[in-house]
């Protein structure tokens, strides 16, 4: 056991001590940038698709909205694993990309929920979160330049309360289909918070986390796809 162990072990390090940052192995910051990276293109194409797919000017802003939060998610995300990886000597150049890492996050949870807030009818109350989740990223945004690193778990709080508050729309939707959808890229990024938050325990946690975003994010688009943009009346 012990031999199985000091191999299977190194590829991770050990654990950071509290509000200090997990220093990776060079196979994990490998598998943290290829995770995201090869999800670049994906990302664009799928934007792309939605475009061609809009019908009116509503739907053609939503999908750029949407697209662009997924563009900027799998970007942003690589160019901060690339940097930590290999440019972790300039200090101030990666701070300022893990603070982007942190801050695309809100927008791309604002834009996830873009197409569902606007495509849907909703009652008159809920329609107002169509501009709420924006104010929500730009809190988030606030929050990041102020507090960055500094308390985690309220970090995470943030992010939970940011991914569940909009859901609460659905009470207000008289067409629900594709919310089984919804419901379940929202737990398979919940499942993925395990492994965020296991550096040093997990080897790999962080590349295991970036599958589960990517995962979440396919379920999501799928929806939106199937739900809101694709016509059944024609081919696509
Ligand atoms: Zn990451």
């Amino acid at each position: 056991i012990k031999k199985y162990n000091s191999t299977f072990f190194q590829f991770m390090n050990r654990r950071a001590s509290a509000n200090c940052r997990y220093q990776p192995t060079c196979y994990e910051h490998a598998a943290n940038c290829y995770t995201h990276a090869f999800l670049i293109a994906p990302a664009f194409v799928g934007m792309a698709l939605l475009h061609r797919l809009s019908d009116n000017r509503w739907e053609t802003i939503t999908a750029w909205v949407y697209g662009i939060g997924l563009c900027a998610l799998f970007l942003v995300s690589t160019v901060f694993h690339i940097i930590t990886w290999k440019k972790s000597h300039m200090r101030a150049v990666e701070h300022c990309f893990h603070m982007c890492d942190r801050v695309v996050i809100y927008f791309f949870i604002a834009a996830s929920y873009t197409p569902w807030l606007n495509l849907r009818e909703l009652g008159p109350l809920a329609a107002h979160m169509r501009w709420f989740v924006w104010l929500m990223a730009a809190a988030g945004t606030i929050y990041v330049f102020n507090y960055h690193e500094k308390y985690k778990l309220v970090e995470l709080a943030f992010y939970l309360t940011m991914g569940f508050f909009p859901a609460s729309v659905v009470t207000s939707m008289s067409n629900t289909e594709g919310l089984h959808e919804l419901a379940c890229g929202g737990l398979i990024y919940c499942l993925g918070v395990v492994f965020f938050k296991s550096d040093g325990i997990i080897p790999f946690a962080h590349a295991i986390w970036h599958v589960f975003v990517a995962l979440a994010a396919a379920v999501h688009y799928y929806a939106i796809w199937k739900y809101l943009y694709r016509n059944p009346t024609r081919d696509f």
